[in-house]
C-alpha cells in the first residue's frame, strides 16, 4: 500500500497533507543574528561593571533600521540603537534593553550588565542551514506551516489524498435526509464515517444506502472498487439472517477476504480484505462499533495510503485513573468510551455505557480505555491509558 502520487499544494491548504519527500532549508532561520528587545546593541565586555550607581557611559553610535541590513559596526565604548528582530551590527554581540539604559546627547548610560548573547536569537538558532527540518511522511500541522513559510517554501510536495468510498447497508436503514418510518433508523454510519476520513486525511465520498440483497450490494461495491482508493462498507457483516456483505466481498475478486471477525468489543463482525490493490473493509452496522473498528483499522490504512508516518500523528495518550472498575470483556479486547474529569488529585477516567448502540457514548467521550482480553480487567482506581480521541 502507497500513495498513488503525490502533488503540489500552497501552504494554505497543506494543514493535515502529507509530505511527499524531506523538506531541507536553505538557510538559516533566524537568517541573522536578531535582536530579541528594544534597545541598544553593544559589546558585552563594555557594560561589564555597569550598574545603576556606576552606568557604563558609551557613545550613541547610529540606528538599526527595522528590515535593513546593519551597516554600521559597533566598536568598543559604542552603542546602536535596535528594535526588537533586528539585524545585531557588526561588533556588537549582546543588546541592552532599553529599560535599562538612559540616554543623553549623543551618550547612552547602560545601567545594567549584559552578558554576551544576551537579548539575541543566533542565525540558525531554530533552523540550521541544510537540516532536514520535516521528513517524508510527516502530516503538516499548523506551526509546520510557519517554518515552511520561514525557509522560504510556499508550495510543498504532498502525497495524493485517498478517495475513500462509504457504503451503508441495511433494509432499515434511510439516508440521513429521509422522514423516519416505523422500524427504520437514519444512516448515521455514513456521516460519522465520513468524518473520521476527512480527519484521518482521505477524502470521503458517501455512494448511500444499499438494501440487504446480494445483487445491490454486490454491484455497488463493485463500482466502489473501481472507482476508489479505499472502500468501508457498513452494516450486514454478522454472521446474521440477511447479513451478506461478507459474501459479496469475497465474490470481488482476489486477494479476498483476509480477516472475518475480531476479538474486539465493539466491533466482532469486522471484515478485512483487498480487491487488487483497493482495501475493503467491512464494518459494524452500529454505529460506535463502526467508529471504533475505523480507529482501529481503517485509519492505519488510510494512513499507509497516505505514506503517513505515523509518529507524526503526535501523542494522544494520557494516564488516569479509573472512576469505577472496568470487567474484561471475557474472551474479546473490549474498547471502552471514557470522560475524562480533572480533580485535585489528578485525571479521573469515568467509562461512559458499554452498548454499541449508544452513540452518546462516543459524542461524550474523550477517550477509549482497552480493557485486555481473559484476565480481571482493571480495578476502580487503578491507573489506566487512555488513547484521546
Ligand atoms: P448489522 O451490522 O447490519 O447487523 O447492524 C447492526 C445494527 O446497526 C442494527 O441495529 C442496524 O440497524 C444498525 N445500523 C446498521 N447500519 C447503520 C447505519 N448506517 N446507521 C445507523 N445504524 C445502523
Ligand atoms: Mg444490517
Amino acid at each position: 500500500m502507497a500513495p498513488r502520487g503525490t502533488e503540489h499544494v500552497a501552504l494554505v491548504h497543506a494543514l493535515g497533507r502529507v509530505l511527499a519527500g524531506d523538506v531541507a532549508s536553505p538557510h538559516d532561520l533566524p537568517p541573522f543574528d536578531r535582536s530579541l528587545v528594544d534597545g541598544w546593541a553593544v559589546r558585552a565586555a563594555d557594560t561589564e561593571t555597569a550598574s545603576q550607581q556606576t552606568p557604563a557611559r558609551l557613545r550613541h553610535a547610529g540606528e538599526i533600521r527595522m528590515g535593513a541590513p546593519a551597516r554600521i559596526a559597533v566598536g568598543p565604548g559604542e552603542a546602536v540603537r535596535i528594535p526588537t528582530g533586528g539585524m545585531l551590527p557588526q561588533g556588537a554581540d549582546a543588546v541592552a534593553m532599553q529599560e535599562h539604559v538612559q540616554t543623553g546627547e549623543g551618550e547612552v548610560a547602560v545601567e545594567r550588565a549584559v552578558k554576551a548573547g544576551e537579548n539575541v536569537v543566533a542565525a540558525g538558532a531554530d533552523v540550521r542551514t541544510g537540516r532536514v527540518v520535516f521528513a517524508r511522511g510527516r502530516r503538516l500541522r499548523a506551526p509546520d506551516l510557519g517554518i515552511l513559510a520561514g525557509i522560504g517554501r510556499p508550495r510543498v510536495q504532498v502525497t495524493l489524498q485517498p478517495r475513500v468510498a462509504i457504503l451503508s447497508t441495511g433494509d432499515e436503514v434511510l439516508a440521513a435526509e429521509d422522514p423516519l418510518q416505523p422500524g427504520t433508523v437514519r444512516d448515521m454510519n455514513g456521516a460519522a464515517l465520513a468524518g473520521a476520513v476527512l480527519a484521518s486525511g482521505g477524502i470521503p465520498e458517501i455512494l448511500g444506502v444499499v438494501r440487504d440483497e446480494m445483487a445491490p450490494v454486490e454491484a455497488a461495491l463493485r463500482r466502489a472498487v473501481a472507482g476508489y482508493d479505499m472502500v468501508l462498507v457498513s452494516g450486514g457483516s454478522s454472521v446474521g439472517e440477511r447479513d451478506i456483505v461478507t459474501d459479496a466481498i469475497a465474490r470481488l475478486g482476489p486477494p479476498g477476504i483476509i480477516v472475518h471477525g475480531i476479538a474486539v468489543r465493539p466491533g466482532k463482525p469486522t471484515v478485512l480484505a483487498a480487491v487488487g490493490p483497493v482495501p475493503v473493509i467491512g464494518l459494524p452496522g452500529n454505529p460506535v462499533s463502526a467508529l471504533v473498528i475505523f480507529d482501529l483499522f481503517a485509519r492505519p490504512v488510510l494512513e499507509r495510503l497516505l505514506g503517513m508516518d505515523p509518529a507524526s500523528r503526535g501523542w494522544h495518550r494520557v494516564r488516569a485513573r479509573l472512576a469505577f472498575r472496568l470487567p474484561s470483556a471475557g474472551p474479546r479486547e473490549d474498547h471502552r468510551r471514557v470522560k475524562l474529569e480533572m480533580r485535585a488529585d489528578g485525571l479521573w477516567a469515568a467509562p461512559l455505557p458499554a452498548g454499541s448502540q449508544i452513540l452518546t457514548s462516543l459524542t461524550e467521550a474523550d477517550g477509549i480505555v482497552v480493557v485486555p482480553l481473559g484476565g480481571d480487567g482493571f480495578a476502580a482506581g487503578a491507573e489506566v491509558e487512555v488513547q484521546l480521541l
